[in-house]
């Protein structure tokens, strides 16, 4: 087992993961808080906030600079992101919004409250969804206000400029060999986004052995031009899906940093001329 490994646990299991690094998710911050022992702190990668309703002032004091997800059920729960204002005076916050109709809204608020957002593919989406997220995608490479990460979106972005970096599976916190999810039961297992997908054992191999399936079909991903960044991602859990508005988003990506490294090249030819 990788010592890299992340473990997404419930509250209650923090002793029994002492040590190993991990992600400890709770409806209530006041559990958090309670649960969460100073000498975990340092294998801490972030605490999951499952709920907007409960109350959560005993987390803006607590555990300095420990990253908090606000982790939405669903995008019209919004106005209650208002709460959560402050938490950013002591930690980094991310707000994971589930990737369906009406997560625009969501999405603008929660960058103009200045935290970084993480889109949760929750669906492959249809074509009202992709004309909504190619609107959000606009907000995001275009608006001045987003000072924040729009995730999938920003490490897709960089990927491109680079040429180079994490995939979508490692993107969404979906890549088995990367984190593992650990039940409220205490059972560990993969990503409930891959709940029907055969593995066997070697809970490492579960992404790779489904994209060399994937491209032994010779379907649309095998030709695909974003297979780098995406390997196969929207093709669960209906392998039918057709990508054409997904690749168009890939391709506004894709022509946004390429915009971007060309303006960089011309302002150091800038510079070079007018150096002495
Ligand atoms: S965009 Fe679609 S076709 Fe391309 S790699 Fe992803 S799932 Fe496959």
């Amino acid at each position: 087992m990788a010592d890299s490994v992340v473990y997404n646990i419930p509250a209650r299991m923090v002793e029994e993961y002492l040590g190993r690094r991990v992600i400890v998710r709770s409806h209530k911050a006041s559990e958090l808080v309670a649960r969460v022992p100073e000498e975990s702190m340092k294998d801490l990668a972030c605490v999951q906030l499952l709920s907007l309703d409960g109350e959560v002032d005993d987390l803006i004091h607590w555990g300095d600079l420990v990253p908090v997800d606000i982790v939405m059920r669903d995008p019209a729960e919004f106005p209650k992101l208002y709460r959560y204002a402050d938490l950013l005076e002591n930690h980094p916050v991310r707000v994971s919004i589930p990737m369906v109709p009406g997560c625009y809204k969501a999405v603008k608020l929660a960058v103009s409250l200045n935290f970084a957002v993480k889109l949760v593919i929750a669906q492959q989406p249809d074509q009202a969804l992709i004309d909504e997220l190619a609107q959000l995608l606009d907000l995001y490479l275009h608006r001045p206000n987003v000072a924040q990460p729009v995730e999938y979106f920003h490490s897709t972005f960089l990927f491109f400029f680079h040429g180079e970096g994490a995939s979508l599976w490692s993107v969404q916190e979906k890549d088995p060999s990367v984190i593992r999810y650990i039940s409220d039961e205490g059972k560990e297992t993969i990503s409930p986004r891959l709940e029907g997908i055969a593995f066997g054992a070697d809970c490492d191999s579960v992404v790779a052995d489904y994209q060399r399936a994937l491209l032994a079909e010779k379907g649309e991903c095998e030709s695909c031009e974003f297979w780098d960044i995406c390997g196969g991602y929207f093709k669960w859990p209906d392998k039918q899906y057709h990508c054409d508005g997904v690749k168009s988003l890939f391709r506004t990506l894709k022509e946004a940093a390429g915009e971007l490294q060309c303006e960089l090249k011309s302002f150091e030819e800038l510079q070079g001329e007018m150096q002495p």
